[in-house]
């Protein structure tokens, strides 16, 4: 059990998130295939490769806020498009969310990154809960970090990845009235989003490293 996460430590977690989640890229696209156009799983991929590459380039004791910062830099301008801005956004949040404790990663961190990055996400996409997208992975799990700042960082995580996996379930049951899926109309009920797929696996990962 880990009441926090040092520098190094996070560096790893980062690592291993990019490595399930280009895993993970054959189910990510079916997931865009069945709502969009396929290509959700390629997208991420190619961003997190560019993410690891990142990470290399950063000195041995790169502040935490640096890691999350640089790797949604390097997933912005390599992915391109509304997703890239979306992912990416959700790990450039850190570079000012976690710039008060640059030495670890805490539950408070935790909560400060994901309400940072619902906040912005859903400034520059336009996009709210309950319009079937990564937001509705996304912004209940920054609720639910809001709630667990007081415990271990292992703990917090378990609880935010479980919300993250329910919004995941959620969204199938929801229609799509943003992006590509929404021309499926009622017809995008039954499957969840790409997207929220993908927030599930990045906190799922967090959790599991942090435990
Ligand atoms: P594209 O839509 O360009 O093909 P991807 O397939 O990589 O991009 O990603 C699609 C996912 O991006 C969707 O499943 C959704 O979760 C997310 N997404 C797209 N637009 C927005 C938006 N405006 N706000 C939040 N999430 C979005
Ligand atoms: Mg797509």
């Amino acid at each position: 059990m880990n009441a926090e996460l040092n520098q190094s430590q996070v560096r790893a977690m980062l690592l291993q998130v990019a490595a399930n989640i280009i895993e993970a890229e054959p189910e990510l696209s079916e997931a865009d295939r069945r709502l969009g156009d396929g290509d959700h799983g390629i997208g991420m991929k190619r961003g997190m490769e560019a993410a690891v590459e990142a990470l290399g380039q950063l000195p041995e004791d790169a502040p935490v806020n640096q890691l999350f910062g640089s790797f949604g830099m390097a997933m912005m301008s390599t992915m391109g498009g509304a997703s890239g801005v979306v992912f990416g956004s959700l790990f450039r949040a850190g570079t000012k969310a976690l710039k008060e404790s640059p030495e670890s990663f805490t539950s408070q961190g935790l909560a400060d990154l994901l309400t940072a990055a619902a906040e912005t996400v859903m400034k520059r996409g336009g996009a709210k809960p309950g319009d079937k997208t990564m937001l509705d992975a996304l912004v209940p799990a920054s609720e639910k970090a809001a709630q667990v700042t007081d415990a271990p960082i292992s703990e917090a995580l378990a609880q935010v990845a479980a919300t993250a996996a329910q919004g995941r379930d959620a969204s199938s049951e929801m229609i799509a009235t943003m992006g590509r899926a929404k021309t499926l109309g009622e017809r995008s009920i039954g499957h969840p989003d790409a997207g929220a797929c993908s927030v599930a696996i990045i906190l799922q990962t967090m959790a599991d490293f942090a435990a």
